[in-house]
């Protein structure tokens, strides 16, 4: 195993940095700074994807013949490390992330001519229609149904926490094309666009007040047999492929970096207006002490995996390993950020920050200015969204019983 770079790797560090230098303005850096979500507004992330895709870096890990960069897994690492450094805002992950290699692995070449050059460009916005009340860790439980109809398909169910899907214009479902002994059987991977007659969709606000999840009802929706992916009742193979994605091949530890060297600088900054909790700051110091030890393990993992996958193993269990320790250590952050911005952490003022999607209800006083330092406005609304961490993508306890079983053999 090699975990050092080598020239080219770092000629190719260097030519992002300068992209970056060049490229990323002050507005979009600025969201990336004081962003309370995993996700960045659909306008912000579309606008910074329009500059990559002048560059033509949208799509690190798709092929080149449909318009990716077909990047290493060692060039996407460190890209997605100097994004993270740079606070570049995140691009929207169920299209060119998700939707996309599923459409570049399993898709016609109809689908593909279609969709993949409008994924690129941000004319369609995807979101992820899997969960349903009641078929979330059990997700093969769905019942969302779809009725054959001459060349279409009659979709009737209630899809849940759908992220954007308020914003977005197509939606990937898994649907139930029948009724097997075995769940898995009967499903089916179907592309719905969201403006078909009987798609409603109503909003679900977070702890953190942003509305960025949805319901998404679906009440006798025609969609055409053609926007099958894969075959259909294959569904299930076609979800666990993307599963992949979701879970794995991501980089977290250099942004989890980034956001510690900015908690520390806040606990400095604090005990230097108030020498009177030295103490408590002592505490705080040694609390960011033993997470950033466990960030350059987190670190040291995913360059293992980086490692194995240029090799050209697959990610396997250890993606689990990645989005556990990576979303737990994530809390873990807000957790002493909270701390450390003591009675500031309490005010709740939106307007100075950079929500994942609007916040119904909330205005913004007269006096905009931000109460508090700087530093302080985000804690609040971050710890509250990413109380979501150890639950999306496949909750933290799901992720335990994988790694029990696949590495452990439990
Ligand atoms: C912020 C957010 C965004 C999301 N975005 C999307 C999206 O865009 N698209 C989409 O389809 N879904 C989305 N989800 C849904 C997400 O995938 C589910 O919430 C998740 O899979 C858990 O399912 P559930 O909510 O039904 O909880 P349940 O499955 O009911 O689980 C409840 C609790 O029981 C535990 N549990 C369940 N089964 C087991 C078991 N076998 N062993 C041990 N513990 C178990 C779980 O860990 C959890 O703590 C999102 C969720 C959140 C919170």
């Amino acid at each position: 195993m090699d975990l050092s770079w080598s020239d080219e790797d770092r000629r190719f560090r260097d030519e992002v940095r300068a992209f970056l230098d060049a490229e990323l303005m002050p507005e979009l850096r600025h969201v990336g700074k004081t962003l309370t979500s995993v996700y960045a507004e659909r306008d912000v992330s579309l606008a910074w994807q329009a500059i990559l895709l002048r560059k033509g870096w949208v799509a690190p890990a798709w092929p080149k013949e449909y318009g990716g960069c077909a990047w290493s897994v060692t060039e996407r690492y460190i890209f997605a490390s100097e994004l993270a450094k740079a606070h570049a805002p995140p691009l929207s992950p169920m299209g060119l992330g998700m939707c996309g290699p599923v459409l570049i692995g399993h898709g016609t070449a109809e689908q593909k001519a279609h969709f993949l050059p409008r994924m690129l460009k941000g004319e369609d916005f995807w979101c992820q229609g899997y969960s349903e009340p009641g078929s979330g860790s059990d997700l093969a439980s769905l019942q969302m149904s779809a009725v054959e109809d001459g060349d279409d398909f009659i979709c009737t169910g209630h899809k849940l926490w759908t992220t954007h899907a308020a914003v977005a214009n197509w939606i990937f479902c898994l649907v139930r094309t029948s009724k097997e002994a075995i769940p898995q059987r009967g499903i089916t991977f179907l592309l719905i666009d969201m403006r078909t007659p009987g798609v409603e969709v109503q909003p679900i606000i977070s702890l953190s007040g942003e509305h960025i999840q949805n319901h998404v009802f679906f009440t006798d929706v025609r969609v055409p047999k053609a926007n099958v992916v894969g075959r259909v009742g294959e569904g299930w193979s076609v979800a666990k492929y993307l599963m992949q994605f979701e879970r794995g091949g991501g980089v977290q530890a250099p942004g989890l970096t980034v956001r510690l060297r900015k908690i520390a600088a806040m606990i400095e900054a604090e005990t230097a207006a108030r020498p009177d909790l030295a103490d408590e700051a002592a505490a705080l110091r040694r609390q960011t002490a033993d997470a950033a030890i466990q960030i350059e393990a987190l670190e040291a993992t995913e360059l293992k995996l980086l490692s194995r996958l240029s090799a050209g193993d697959a990610p396997g269990a250890e993606s689990s390993l990645q989005k556990t320790v990576g979303t737990e250590l994530s809390q873990r952050l807000t957790e002493i950020a909270l701390a450390a911005a003591g009675l500031f952490a309490q005010v709740y003022q939106p307007h100075t920050v950079s929500p994942g999607g609007p916040v119904p209800g909330y205005r913004p006083p007269n006096d905009a200015a931000g109460i508090g330092p700087d530093y302080s406005w985000t804690v609040a609304a971050k710890y509250l969204n990413d109380r979501a961490g150890s639950i999306y993508a496949g909750s933290n306890e799901i992720q335990r019983n994988i790694m029990a079983k696949a590495i452990l053999g439990l």
